[in-house]
C-alpha cells in the first residue's frame, strides 16, 4: 500500500435546517462581524438572515457565474470598511469562491490583480471563511481552491489561505435550484469523485469517499432533477457533493476538468455542463482495473455502463453533448488549450493533442 498524508481541516455542520444554527457557528468561531456574499437569487433571504443575525454587518450580492475578481475586491473593501473578521459565502461555487478570495486579501494592501496573477503573495493574515453551499456540485466548502475570473481569464488558484473554517451544508438551501442547474452541478460532483479517484495523486481515504459519492449520485441525481422538492434526494445529493469535494481536495482533478476551462471560457458552458461534456469520454479513455473496481463497488457491470449512465443523464436533461452544440468551434485551439492545462498532468492516461482531437471529433 502506498504511503499518504490525509488532512481535512474544515468543521462540517450537515443537515436540513442547519443554517438556523449560524449563530452558534459564529459563537464557536468567535466571529464578531461578518460580510455575507451571495448571488442575486439569495438577496431577499440574505436580508432576512441579517435581521435575525446582527453580526452580519454587510451584504455583497452581485456575484455572477464565473465570478470576477472585482467582486472579491469589493467584498474585501466592505469587510475593511465595516471592521469584519469573517466572510460568509452563501451560494454556488461562484459565491463561495468570491468569499474565499475576499477573505484572503482583506487584511493587506497588495494589488489584488498582482496577487491574482501570483506576482504578489497573499497577506499573512486573513479573515475567517464560512461556506454555505446552495448547489450540490462544487464541494468548494471543503477545498482550498478559489476559481476566479478576471476579464476573460479564468484561474483556479490553489492555496491553503482559501480553506474555510466551517461549512454549513443545509440541503434545504438547494430546494430552489432549477432542474438544469441541478443536473449540471450534480455531474460536476460526479466529475470530482471520478477525477479524485483516477487522479495520479489518489489516496485510500479519498478513494473511499469518491466511491460513496459516485454510488449516491447515480442513485439520487435523477430524482433530484425530476422532483426538485424531494428533500431526501436533495439531502443525498448535498452529501454526495460534499464527499465529491473531499475526494478531490487532496488528489486534485484531472483531464475532464482541464478540458472544462476552454469549454467555459470560449464556449460559455456553465462549469458543471463543461465537465459533463467530456466526462463519459474520459471514463472510456481512463478505463482500467481500478475504475472497473469502482464500477463493481457501486453495482455497475463495468466502465461501459458508467459511461452510458453519464450520457443518458446528459441526454435526459438536454445538456449540450456534441461539438455542433457549441457553435463555431476552433478545434485546433480547443485541443491545444486542453492539452496544455496543468490539470492534464494528473490524468492517469497521458494524452497528446492528437488524441484529444480524436476524442472531440468523436463528439461531432
Ligand atoms: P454558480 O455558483 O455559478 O451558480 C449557478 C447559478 O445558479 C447562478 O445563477 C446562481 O445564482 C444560481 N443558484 C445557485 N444556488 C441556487 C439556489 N439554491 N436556487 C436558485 N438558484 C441558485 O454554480 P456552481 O456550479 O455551484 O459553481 C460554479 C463555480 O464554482 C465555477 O466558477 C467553478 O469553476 C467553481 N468551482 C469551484 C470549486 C472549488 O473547489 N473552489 C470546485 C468546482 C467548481
Amino acid at each position: 500500500m502506498n504511503k499518504f498524508v490525509y488532512t481535512q481541516p474544515v468543521k462540517i455542520w450537515f443537515g436540513a435546517g442547519k443554517l438556523k444554527e449560524l449563530g452558534s457557528v459564529l459563537d464557536e468561531l468567535e466571529v464578531r462581524k461578518a460580510v455575507l456574499v451571495c448571488g442575486h437569487h439569495y438577496l431577499t433571504h440574505a436580508q432576512t438572515l441579517q435581521q435575525k443575525e446582527p453580526r452580519i454587518c454587510a451584504i455583497f450580492s452581485d456575484v455572477e457565474p464565473n465570478p470576477q475578481l472585482s467582486g472579491a475586491v469589493k467584498t474585501a473593501e466592505l469587510a475593511r470598511a465595516n471592521g469584519a473578521d469573517a466572510v460568509i459565502g452563501i451560494g454556488g461555487g461562484s459565491s463561495i469562491d468570491t468569499a474565499k478570495f475576499a477573505a484572503a486579501i482583506a487584511c493587506g494592501d497588495g494589488d489584488p490583480e498582482a496577487i491574482y496573477h501570483g506576482e504578489l503573495p497573499f497577506p499573512e493574515k486573513r479573515l475567517t471563511i464560512i461556506a454555505v453551499p446552495t448547489t450540490a456540485g462544487t464541494g468548494s466548502e471543503v477545498t482550498q481552491v478559489s476559481v476566479m475570473s478576471h476579464g476573460k481569464e479564468k484561474r483556479t488558484i490553489n492555496n491553503p489561505v482559501f480553506m474555510p473554517r466551517a461549512a454549513i451544508v443545509d440541503p434545504e438551501m438547494t430546494l430552489s435550484v432549477p432542474p438544469r442547474t441541478t443536473m449540471n452541478t450534480g455531474l460536476d460532483a460526479l466529475a470530482h469523485a471520478l477525477e479524485g479517484y483516477w487522479s495520479v495523486n489518489h489516496q485510500p481515504i479519498s478513494d473511499l469517499m469518491a466511491i460513496e459519492a459516485v454510488r449516491t449520485i447515480l442513485a439520487d441525481l435523477e430524482t433530484a432533477w425530476r422532483e426538485p422538492d424531494n428533500l431526501e434526494a436533495r439531502s443525498r445529493m448535498a452529501y454526495a457533493s460534499l464527499l465529491g469535494g473531499l475526494s478531490f481536495a487532496l488528489p486534485k482533478t484531472a483531464a475532464c476538468h482541464a478540458c472544462s476551462y476552454p469549454l467555459s471560457e470560449d464556449y460559455h458552458l456553465p462549469h458543471g455542463e463543461a465537465c459533463a461534456f467530456t466526462l463519459d469520454s474520459f471514463v472510456r479513455i481512463n478505463a482500467d482495473e481500478r475504475l472497473e473496481a469502482l464500477c463493481c463497488a457501486v453495482g455497475l457491470s463495468g466502465t461501459a455502463e458508467l459511461a452510458d449512465r453519464i450520457r443518458s443523464l446528459k441526454e435526459m436533461a438536454g445538456l449540450r453533448m456534441r461539438l455542433a452544440d457549441l457553435g463555431e468551434v476552433d478545434l485546433e485551439k480547443l485541443c491545444h488549450d486542453c492539452a496544455v492545462h496543468p490539470l492534464m498532468n494528473n490524468n492517469p492516461v497521458k494524452l497528446s493533442t492528437e488524441q484529444l482531437r480524436k476524442m472531440f471529433e468523436a463528439l461531432q
